[in-house]
């Protein structure tokens, strides 16, 4: 099954109290974005990567996948100004031979290959497949700093990415998407809004998200040690 894979990198440093972008920012010594791409070089089904970047980074994203070993054909575009809209233009890009496309955050450099491949596997049955973790922790539904509610955390999942789909089903729901105007932080809401079925697979709790300087201190120290480093292949 033919697969193009998209990473959305065009996110501003922002919340990291960083003026680089947050793709761009080292790592264990190599930019975030490099994560990404050699976990993407180490699948065979995937023919092709798009990659979403801030304007201006285009030279930058290019010379991280030669270093990242990505061998394919890979198209670097300006993003757009939220992540659904880096998406939406990514798919654009994509070749039209490809079943389906897989969606990553550069933002989650420890995403294993075998966890790309297994939701890109897991789309032959259904519309969509992501990778997810159960909700371990207590949940609070919060007014200013009192608690309303204790929400019973059963059946409720984090999602991640990556997130696999069949391509005309993407499509489909970013064209709907921009005519409904609905925003989404993940593509799964779209698929799902459209009545689509999204299948889980059981994520990795180390495929964490960079978002604050904690995140990145975190992940320093994962990149680090055995449970980070490099992803091997699928
Ligand atoms: O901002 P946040 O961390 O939620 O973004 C998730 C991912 O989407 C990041 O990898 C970021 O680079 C990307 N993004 C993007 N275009 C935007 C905003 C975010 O490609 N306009």
């Amino acid at each position: 099954m033919r697969c193009s894979a998209i990473i959305v990198a065009a996110g501003s440093g922002v919340r990291l109290g960083r003026e680089t972008p947050k793709a761009f920012i080292e790592l264990a010594g190599e930019p975030l974005l490099r994560y990404s791409m050699r976990a993407i070089a180490a699948l065979e089904g995937v023919a092709e990567a798009i990659v979403t970047v801030p304007a201006a980074m285009e030279r930058r994203a290019r010379e991280e996948a030669r270093l990242a070993g990505l061998e394919i054909p890979v198209k670097i575009t300006a993003g757009g100004s939220e992540r659904q809209d880096s998406v939406r233009i990514a798919l654009e890009l994509t070749n039209a031979e490809s079943e389906t496309v897989v969606v990553h955050d550069a933002a989650r450099p420890f995403a294993p290959p075998a966890l790309f491949q297994a939701c890109i596997d897991a789309t032959e049955h259904t519309e969509g497949a992501i990778a997810a973790v159960a909700v371990a922790d207590t949940l609070k539904r919060v007014s200013g700093n009192l608690i309303d509610a204790t929400v019973s955390r059963d059946g409720l999942w984090q999602a991640q990415t990556p997130q696999a789909f069949r391509r005309a089903a993407l499509i489909a729901a970013h064209e709907r998407a921009a005519r409904e105007r609905w925003a989404a932080t993940d593509d799964a809401d779209l698929i799902e809004r459209c009545g689509g079925r999204v299948a889980i697979v059981t994520g990795w709790p180390m495929n964490l998200k960079i978002t604050t300087p904690a995140d990145l201190e975190l992940a320093e120290a994962i990149a680090k040690s055995r449970l980070g480093g490099r992803p091997e292949r699928g």
